[in-house]
């Protein structure tokens, strides 16, 4: 049986980022670049004011001054022209500095009077001005490929004017439930029944791991019906079942898929809760059999899916990168899996705090719900004193 980091290894190895699309620029946001982007022009690209001002030769200002204003250079508006000996312009943040000049003095440090300006005291060459190309070169490279696209990127973008940026297609993951006791959303439940809920948590985490969820609806535990519906599946870029891959009788999906050509990556890993998953490939399509049970689809989903996911839509960093958390209390397990802690987080003085949400059986949804993370406790280790520093994933927080 794989590990934690052996099964997630796997999976990585075998997903690739999809093609790329052009999508305008709006739309861009969280999405991975395709391609890296250089500059096709100096930014700034002009030599501009940082200030609202005169600007001014500073030969003529070497102490205090008296300067006749030959002009006014609105933002956006005409070029003033060339500045002469003895002579300022008023320019607003952002104009291009008029021909001759070569410093700017701000309103709050000259007085105006009469159609003239007195500077009181020497004004340095250069200051007050905001180079053409000090911010960037052109040609240089300002956006790697795989970025992902964040407002600081798309401000950029937009300075240069790209209305249309190339990003990785976004994944379509299909959501096949399975199982004899499921019922939809809505329609009447009898003793008996279960609601179909992990189609629609798992469609939430696929959207926020940035693929495009395409709900199937609930296959029965039968061959017929879910040969049916698993190889429409296989038609999307991923594939996620759930439940049916335990060891009950009638646990049928991964024999299905099988039959269907899914060749088995691995079944079964060295994790707690989460141990029955399974992982094939249909050709290039990852298809991950996840458990029924709803803790457990959805931390197999975040520790498995999200990553192979991250991976398709380009990202570079597919894994979360976890943070370090002092147990709040002291843990105990089995050896032999890891273990995945449903904790709460506190930001104390010295760092996270990572407090037990409660009961870590796997049938108990209440304390994922209270949970900001999944502490990852290490396979062989039995004992973790309180304030011991562990690995946290953060989970579906922030802000
Ligand atoms: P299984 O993996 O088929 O053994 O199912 C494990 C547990 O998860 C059982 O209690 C199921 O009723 C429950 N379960 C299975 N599928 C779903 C689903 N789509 N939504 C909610 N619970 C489910
Ligand atoms: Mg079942």
């Amino acid at each position: 049986m794989l590990t934690y980091d052996e099964a997630r290894e796997r999976i990585l190895d075998r997903v690739s980022p999809l093609g790329a699309e052009r999508i305008p620029l709006d739309a861009a946001a969280g999405r991975s670049l395709a391609g890296e982007v250089r500059a096709p022009a100096d930014l700034p690209p002009w030599d501009n004011s940082a200030m609202d001002g005169y600007a001014v030769r500073s030969s003529d200002c070497p102490g205090e001054a008296v300067l006749a204003i030959a002009g006014y250079q609105t933002a956006g508006g005409p070029g003033a022209s060339a500045v002469h000996k003895g002579a300022a312009v008023r320019i607003m943040t952002g104009s291009p500095i008029p021909e001759g000049c070569d410093a700017v003095v701000p309103f709050e440090e000259a007085e105006e009077r009469d159609g003239s300006v007195r500077i009181p005291a020497p004004v340095r060459p250069r200051q007050h001005i905001r180079f053409r190309g000090e911010d960037i070169r052109a040609g240089a490279q300002v956006i790697p490929e795989g970025t992902i696209l964040r407002p600081p990127q798309i401000s950029l973008l937009a300075s240069f004017g790209r209305a249309m940026v190339p990003v990785y297609r976004k994944p379509r993951v299909a959501v096949l439930s399975t199982g004899d006791e499921l019922v939809e959303l809505g329609e009447p439940h009898g003793h008996g029944k279960i609601v179909n809920s992990n189609s629609h948590a798992l469609a939430a985490a696929i959207a926020e791991a940035g693929g495009d969820p395409l709900l199937l609806g609930i296959a029965r535990d039968e061959r017929e019906d879910l040969r049916a519906k698993l190889s429409a599946g296989l038609a999307a870029d991923v594939l996620v079942t759930s439940a049916g891959v335990s060891a009950g009788d009638r646990d049928l999906v991964r024999d299905v898929l099988s039959e269907l050509g899914v060749e088995n990556v691995f079944w079964k890993v060295l994790i707690k809760p989460g141990g029955p998953t399974a992982f094939g490939l249909a050709g290039t399509t990852p298809v991950f059999s996840l458990p029924g049970n709803p803790v457990s689809s959805l931390i197999t989903f975040e520790v498995f899916v999200r990553p192979a996911v991250r991976k398709m839509t380009g990202s570079r960093h597919p894994v979360k990168p976890p943070v370090k958390a002092a147990l709040g209390e002291p843990v105990t397990k089995k050896p032999g899996k890891t273990q995945f802690l449903r904790v709460m987080i506190e930001s104390g003085k010295e760092g996270y705090l990572a407090r037990t949400a409660g009961d870590q059986n796997t049938g108990i949804l209440r304390t994922l719900v209270l949970a900001d993370g999944i502490a990852v406790l290490p396979s062989e280790r039995t004992t973790f004193p309180a304030g011991e520093m562990v690995d946290v994933l953060l989970l579906y927080r922030g802000g």
